[in-house]
């Protein structure tokens, strides 16, 4: 369903036909620039018919002004962005269902929504397991302290399973796998004793903590999820575009995703060495893996054709870059150039849709570590 209203930017005036397509979950939004003043204008709705908005004034009536399309779950076409005869649903499901993937589109959507509810559902009740307020949570759930905390762990590792799509779960399965061969390694034991003490820290605090700032900008990153849940590389111009609310997004995660490698590392080197410290670099041991710098932390398990795909959306370049704000951002044509190599003598130039291709990647990838990490313990 297309929504079609007039509206007119608050700082400047200038006025805009907007054709918005109605997603799936409730609230959604989705934000554009003023082509004329450069302020975020937000526009959505609550539940399919009361609007909302931010920036703009909604206008009685039709008149013609400039079309913009806007699509909270689907990149739109660069050429077609003011084109009033375009149906990205449409033409999304076209080009979807003429690689006769119609269920895959289904499940995509629907993992989607049930993520999102899931986590509103379960997410007040794991920060008060976070804070360790187990007075409410005993007398709330009429259980005992382990009861009530065992029931909440499996609520939010369920509600990560279930954003595990496609090629997602795909990772997961081929983790897993190399896992349990990792648990017929006599070293195993001696592995889930060094790895004991992160468990609190990758089951609680870490965890919690990532998962709430996905939710808190999963607008902005909701426009790239169905192409990446379908395998395709999203391509054109995100609707959600609010470039201050997600620039720190990719550093988070992969910061937090760098210190959650040490799991595929150990795995590595006990399928490899069966011993869970040593590397294949002489002398160089799981105590020096941790002192070093995150961004060579891949490069000792992608040999091994299980875990590799762990490594790919890991990208340093991508982290600094944005992460200490010296990249030069391009709001009209949702472009980011980023300075890399010493002293930021070259230059990268990177899509909005791919930097948020990037945060899915990596978070994604940050809740199959923290699953495969739950798994080792079972
Ligand atoms: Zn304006």
């Amino acid at each position: 369903m297309i929504v079609s209203k007039n509206v007119r930017c608050n700082n400047c005036g200038r006025e805009y036909r907007l054709r918005y397509s109605v997603g799936n979950n409730f609230p959604q939004s989705a934000s554009f620039y003023c082509k004329k003043c450069g302020d975020s204008l937000t526009f959505g709705t609550s539940d399919g018919l009361a609007p909302i908005s931010q920036g703009l004034t909604i206008l009685e009536g039709y008149f013609e002004a400039e079309v913009i399309n806007l699509h909270p779950e689907i990149p739109i076409d660069p050429d077609r962005e003011t084109d009033k005869f375009y149906f990205p649903n449409l033409e999304f499901m076209n080009k979807d269902m003429a690689k006769d993937n119609f269920v895959g589109f289904r499940r995509a959507q629907i993992s989607n929504v049930l993520y999102y509810q899931k986590w509103k559902a379960i997410a007040d009740d794991f920060r008060l397991l976070v804070e360790e307020r187990w007075d409410i949570l005993v007398d709330k759930y009429k259980l005992t302290q382990s009861e009530v905390e065992k029931k909440i762990v499996d609520e939010v590792f369920d509600t990560c399973v279930i954003f595990l799509e496609g090629r997602w779960e795909q990772i997961y399965n081929e983790v897993l796998q190399a896992l349990n061969a990792a648990k017929k390694s006599p070293d195993y034991l001696r592995l889930l004793n060094f790895w004991e003490p992160y468990k609190q820290e990758f089951f609680s605090h870490k965890l919690y903590e990532l998962m709430r700032q996905y939710h808190d900008v999963s607008d902005y990153l909701l426009p790239t999820l169905l192409s990446q849940k379908l395998g395709h590389k999203p391509e054109g111009l995100t609707s959600s575009i609010k470039w201050e609310k997600i620039e720190k997004v990719y550093g988070d995660f992969y910061e937090v995703f760098g210190d959650l490698l040490i799991i595929p590392a150990c795995i590595n080197n006990l399928l490899a060495r069966n011993n869970y410290e040593l590397f294949q670099t002489p002398n160089f041991t799981i105590s020096n893996f941790i002192e070093t710098d995150k961004a060579g932390r891949c490069k000792n398990f992608l040999t091994n054709l299980q875990l590799a795909p762990l490594g790919d959306f890991y990208n340093a370049s991508l982290r600094n870059g944005t992460h200490h704000k010296t990249a030069r951002i391009n709001k009209g044509k949702q472009k980011i150039v980023l300075k890399t190599g010493k002293g930021g003598k070259s230059e990268e130039v990177w899509s909005f849709v791919s930097y948020t291709e990037y945060c899915n990647e990596i978070y994604v990838r940050c809740l199959i570590l923290s699953l495969i990490f739950r798994k080792a313990f079972s």
